[in-house]
């Protein structure tokens, strides 16, 4: 079973760029899609949905500055991080580059280590337990490199799926969950997953959250999904 790991859209333009930044960040772990120019861009966006946006600012047609504006400006995309890549240096575009929303800007050439740092940099934001974060919630404690899981500091026992799912809901806890969503997330996209599987799993996450007789912080929203708190 694949968690979806975490994907990064690159928009670039020249095809030895795109290549250096796919191999880099595959060996990474990380989903790579990649766009061309700046109309393929803004299909993929709803449809990858990533979790992170490597954008290059010379692009033919959109350039990669109304891409940022166009992604910052939209409720759906404002939260996603947008690395800029840019071969001017001047301050002056530093600045613009700020300016349009982007959350970091890396001048070409760059060092593809110190890329990759900022790429996890932004991740980091976004799926902490993507990135071997510690997340806590009220008395729930996941560590994510250990793959442990305590509530009011006693071990909780969750199968792999529980705890991806407990993962998903404690990096954003208040978000409604849909259970396609969750499916997405949890089970991968490339899998057919029933989505009453997802209740089930809940009910079993549930259960195990329960055990010593702490309160349910889960939260089923009619018609929506589910939430933590
Ligand atoms: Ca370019």
């Amino acid at each position: 079973m694949s968690h979806r790991q975490p994907t990064v859209l690159v928009v670039e333009d020249e095809a030895a760029q795109r290549e250096v930044l796919r191999y880099n960040l595959e060996a990474e772990g990380f989903e790579v899609a990649i766009a061309t120019d700046g109309d393929e861009a803004l299909l993929m966006l709803p449809e990858v949905e990533p979790d992170v946006v490597v954008l290059d600012w010379m692009l033919p047609g959109i350039s990669g500055i109304e891409i940022c504006r166009r992604m910052k400006s939209n409720p759906r995309t404002r939260a996603i991080p947008v690395l800029m890549l840019s071969a001017r240096s001047e301050e002056v575009d530093r600045v613009r580059g700020l300016e349009t929303g982007a959350d970091d800007y890396v001048i070409k050439p760059y060092s593809v280590l110190e890329l990759m740092a900022r790429v996890r940099t932004q991740l980091r934001r976004v799926r902490p337990a993507a990135t071997g974060e510690k997340l806590t919630y009220l008395d729930i404690v996941l560590d994510s490199e250990t793959h442990r899981v305590t509530r009011a500091e006693r071990p909780l026992k969750l199968g792999p799926t529980e705890f991806r799912l407990l993962a998903t809901f404690m990096e954003k806890p208040g978000r409604v969950w849909s259970r396609e969503q969750l499916l997405d997330r949890v089970w991968g996209r490339d899998i057919y997953v029933d989505s009453r599987t997802v209740d089930v799993h809940i009910g079993r996450l549930r259960k195990a959250l329960r055990r010593d007789g702490g309160e349910d912080p889960l939260r089923t929203v009619r018609g929506a999904g589910y939430a933590l708190g």
